[in-house]
């Protein structure tokens, strides 16, 4: 497919996802800046839902930068242990908490690269915490669902999480990247399913090459 066709499908896909979702949110509970950063943390590779499980106790013992930094890790590790790799998401959250306090003054820098400083911080949950706590898109988030649902929709042929954003950022002006970052995972997570995708019911079905072919 001709780029400009693809951009053209990219912009309609942004368009009809950004009305199924107008404003998106995480599913990851939270009340602050920092909850949402460990929480997000937490979140790789396990499920929203889990690290919502785990959270209230963890906050409950350590509410703040300055408790985490001085916590024990293998108690940490215990605290959050339904969620997978529990013990190596524990010994970088409690070095993220001692980085923040030592390098930013106990605040989050709202700069992707100075965030991706931080142990346990990559490119997708620097995209997050940006856009989820100030509105800052600079990239788009590419988890699982925005992966599949991309390349579902024949907008990437790339696997690798990091080819997908710059495929997305190529093909999308930059005013879609908040909203479709958000609209486009919820889409994943509850619509294109990785299995039995919803196609009947889907918002994309008439624009999406693989409607009814998964
Ligand atoms: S039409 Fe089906 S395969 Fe295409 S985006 Fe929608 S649910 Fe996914």
């Amino acid at each position: 497919m001709y780029k400009k066709e693809k951009a053209d499908r990219a912009e309609k896909v942004a368009l009809l996802l950004q009305k199924e979702n107008p404003a998106p949110k995480t599913e990851l509970t939270h009340v602050n800046e920092y909850q949402l950063a460990i929480a997000v943390m937490l979140s790789a590779q396990t499920t929203d839902k889990k690290v919502n499980q785990v959270t209230p106790a963890l906050f409950a013992k350590y509410p703040d930068w300055e408790a985490l930094a001085s916590a024990d890790t293998d108690e940490v590790a215990g605290l959050i242990r339904q969620v997978n790799f529990h013990k190596g998401k524990a010994q970088r959250i409690v070095a993220a908490a001692r980085t923040v306090l030592s390098l930013y003054d106990g605040m989050l820098p709202h700069d992707m690269l100075q965030l991706m400083k931080l142990p346990g911080v990559a490119r997708k949950s620097a995209n997050v915490i940006m856009q989820e706590l100030w509105g800052i898109a600079e990239g788009i988030v590419v988890d699982t669902h925005v992966s599949r649902i991309s390349q579902r929709l024949g907008l990437t042929s790339q696997k690798d999480p990091k080819k997908i954003e710059e495929d997305l950022m190529s093909l999308l002006p930059k005013k879609y990247w908040r909203n479709f970052s958000g609209s486009a995972v919820l889409h994943g997570r509850y619509v294109c399913t990785a299995r039995n995708p919803k196609c009947g019911e889907c918002v994309l079905n008439g624009i999406c090459p693989s409607a009814h072919k998964i």
